[in-house]
């Protein structure tokens, strides 16, 4: 059960936003985990003084607040974004800045140092060009990577400065009084160690260049501009404490030659000539998987849409396979000699030959309404 926000502060409904500010500045002076190292009580009090205070000094929050109450952070309640688990310290000592001014600033906070930084090596970008074919079934691609890397030989030590804690305490007057406020280290950035020798050859840093070939593996049913992450295959970072950069792999597609994507669906664009959408054929069509023999019925009217389901591209979040589907364009000849163009001027009156769609026919609009449906 959740204590009301302003019981909390201790204000009345009522309360200005300078009440509120004010109270809350108590709160947070008399429960500050500074002030009581260890204890649990307190830290939860401090807590809920700052979730108390991130939703009533926001006049919007408070409002909602006001007419639901704590439901109103909850999911699915009245109110966007919730607080899930509660505020953490970092978010709570991000907000003092606004609070207490400078004074508290920056993440440092007396007994909140976060001790030595794993220092991490930068990422690197490349492109990998994939086909239709590839994105179907997904594929493993080895590329070359120039990333930087440890030069063999390097070596790094403790640094001096901090004793290989990675910050210095520096003492301050805040209005907690006087109070030891960590920084990181200037000598190390963080690190807690810093290069001792170096061989020939190594940068400033202690890293090369090194080429190396990289795998890949890319699921199936990727789209345009996705992006990948292999751990670990970005650049390298001075120290021994550190951790390499990663290795972003933006996907991009080849166009294919006959087959358009869209999404999922695949669209293949089939000309068929006068003769054999009256009598009938058969085609081979290109998919992502090979060819398929596809029958064309007598009589097939241009523009009908045959779909081959599953025919299409997986879905990258595992949602099913979409369909291929084939637009049938008739080919309406337009050289003719005497005889043929005999026997079309003797068909233009037939019977047969008169337009005649069936109430199953759908129209051009219909078809596109029904694909995506
Ligand atoms: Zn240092």
């Amino acid at each position: 059960m959740k204590i009301d926000y302003y019981e909390v502060l201790r204000i009345t409904k009522t309360a200005t936003q300078a009440e509120i500010k004010k109270a809350y500045r108590k709160k947070a002076i008399k429960y500050h985990p500074d002030k009581n190292p260890g204890d649990k009580e307190a830290e939860e009090k401090f807590k809920q003084a700052a979730e108390a205070y991130e939703v009533l000094s926001d006049e919007n929050k408070r409002a909602k607040y006001d007419r639901f109450g704590h439901a109103a952070f909850e999911n699915g309640g009245a109110g966007a974004g919730g607080f899930g688990g509660g505020m953490n310290m970092e978010d709570i000592f991000s907000q003092f800045g606004d609070i207490f001014g400078g004074a508290f600033g920056g993440s440092g906070f007396g007994g909140h140092s976060r001790g030595r930084a794993r220092v991490k090596g930068s990422n690197l970008r490349i492109r990998v060009k994939l086909t239709l074919e590839e994105i179907a079934k997904g594929v493993e691609k080895k590329v070359k990577v120039r990333r930087k890397v440890k030069a063999s030989g390097v070596t790094f030590k403790t640094c001096s400065s901090c004793n290989g804690a990675g910050q210095v305490m520096r003492v301050t007057n805040t209005i907690l009084g006087r109070m030891q406020t960590a920084t990181t280290c200037p000598t190390c950035q963080g690190a807690g160690e810093i290069l001792d020798s170096k061989p020939k050859g190594a940068d400033s840093n202690g890293l090369e260049f090194k080429e190396e070939t990289v795998s890949i593996k890319i699921p199936p049913g990727v789209t345009e501009g996705v992006q990948l992450k292999v751990n670990g295959k970005g650049n390298a970072a001075p120290g021994n404490n550190s951790i390499d950069g990663d290795l972003i792999v933006v996907i991009e597609e080849i166009k294919h030659d006959t087959l358009k994507r869209e999404g999922t669906n695949l669209h293949f664009d089939l000309y068929i000539n006068l003769s054999e959408a009256v009598l009938g054929t058969s085609k081979h069509i290109d998919t992502v998987s090979g060819k398929v023999k596809i029958k064309i019925e007598p009589g097939t009217q241009s523009g009908k849409i045959l779909r081959l389901r599953g025919k299409g591209l997986p879905s990258i979040d595992h949602y099913g396979t979409g369909d291929l589907l084939i637009h049938t364009n008739v080919w309406t000849p337009q050289n003719l000699t005497k005889e043929q163009k005999m026997f079309f001027e003797k068909m233009k009156n037939d019977e047969n030959f008169e337009p005649n769609p069936s109430k199953f026919d759908k129209s051009f609009f219909e078809k596109v309404k029904d694909m995506f449906s």
